[in-house]
């Protein structure tokens, strides 16, 4: 018997608990202080009335013998997958039913993709990144190259054409930099990845978040990204479903490797592994693009949009330089005072008692940065930037 020894390769991740444990001690220190926690990458809007009452409407139905449903379909429920098909339509994309996977979430789908490739590859990952690509490529014993995000390239790494990689994790708007990639810029990467042979995955979680015209919200509105893209998307920052858990994953029919066809491959992984999402949810997701429900979406998206507002206005007042903040639920900034990001951790916790999210814990090329978070609520995002305007 031996375990997958490539589990001896992960690093502990100290990031979530080392913040924790800080602030408890601060806190156990200092009785009484009111703490503000803009670290949080998790949303505190409640899900919509569209989506409650879809659920409901579900709920019943399970409980009577006409309409109760068993296992459900493959690779989601077909009017859930239409409503998809239907909301990437309005984005101009055409999508067929069978290139939509309906999932519990990108997180999953971003780590289980891996199935469908072999273990000899090489990935390009961002670095600072979300640690799920990296920690799943060291799983599957992947040799990793990582792309350097820093202030000449907006943390929006671009391809080298000397660099050679198989498979390329793109995530745009980006956690935890808030940086959005131009169609140009994903032009680029489209072009580098049919010349390579290569697979992006592009990690669309806060495509939602995007509302400048002009920025793509798919990656699949650059040509040819068809044969070239696996697209995850989720419904926990765009609708509120963190614990409710749905999301999707688009694999054209068009992209074609080693002869084979991907999405022919990720429905038997899925098939073979995966239970599929509750009706119940999966009823709750398609009342989401039901026009009441993208009204009602938006309106949380525009609260939180304007909590980035304000964070990133007090930055920019603060002249520190920083990304996201517009088309991002999240602002990077560079810590002030040349400090290193658990330092100004520290400093922004002991001084004004607010809790952010130090960059280095997304990977070396984060130290130095600083992450907050738009998905708290108003007045403890409007007192936690006066709060930081005075220390600044
Ligand atoms: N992808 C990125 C970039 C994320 O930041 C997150 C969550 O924070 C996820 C995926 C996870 O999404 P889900 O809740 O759908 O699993």
């Amino acid at each position: 018997m031996n375990i997958n020894k490539n589990y001896m390769n992960l690093k502990d991740s100290y990031l979530f608990s080392s913040i924790a444990k800080r602030v408890g001690e601060f806190a156990g220190r200092n009785p009484g202080k009111e703490i503000i926690r803009l670290g949080i990458g998790d949303v505190t809007r409640p899900l919509v009335p569209a989506v409650i009452q879809a659920m409901s409407r579900a709920v019943d139905e399970m409980g009577r013998a006409e309409t109760f449903r068993g296992y459900g379909d493959e690779q989601g429920y077909s009017f859930l997958r239409k409503a998809i098909c239907g909301f990437y339509a309005a984005k101009g994309i055409e999508l067929q039913e069978d290139e939509v996977f309906v999932s519990d979430g990108a997180k999953s789908d971003t780590g289980n993709i891996g199935d469908i490739f072999s273990s000899v590859n090489t990935v390009l990952i961002p670095d600072p990144v979300y640690p799920v690509y990296v920690d799943t490529n060291i799983m599957a014993g992947r040799e990793i190259i990582y792309m350097k995000g820093n202030e000449d390239n907006g943390f929006l790494p671009l391809p080298e054409p000397r660099v050679k990689a198989d498979i390329i994790y793109l995530c745009s708007p980006n956690n935890p930099t808030g940086a959005v990639y131009t169609k140009e810029q994903l032009g680029l990467w489209v072009d580098y990845a049919i010349e390579n042979d290569a697979v992006i995955l592009f990690d669309s979680a806060y495509d939602s978040f995007v509302n400048d015209k002009n920025l793509p919200v798919s990656i699949y509105q650059i040509s040819r990204a068809r044969e070239c893209v696996i697209e995850f998307a989720s419904f926990s920052k765009t609708a509120g479903f963190t614990g409710t858990r749905c999301g999707y994953t688009v694999v054209p029919n068009g992209l074609i490797r080693n002869d084979s066809s991907l999405n022919k491959l990720w429905l038997r992984r899925q098939t073979t592994k995966f239970n599929g999402v509750p009706y119940i949810v999966q009823r709750g997701a398609e009342a989401v693009f039901s026009p009441e429900g993208l009204a009602q979406i938006q309106e949380n998206i525009n609260y939180y949009l304007e909590n980035a507002e304000i964070i990133s206005g007090t930055l920019a007042r603060r002249g520190i330089w920083f990304t996201g903040g517009k088309n991002s639920p999240y602002v990077w900034f560079r810590c002030p005072g040349n400090m290193s990001s658990w330092e100004f951790f520290d400093f922004l916790l002991e001084k004004a008692n607010v809790v952010g999210t130090p960059g280095a814990g997304f990977g070396v090329g984060g130290e130095g940065f600083f992450r907050l978070s738009s998905f708290g609520n108003r007045e403890d995002v409007v007192s936690a930037m006066e709060r930081f305007k005075s220390i600044i």
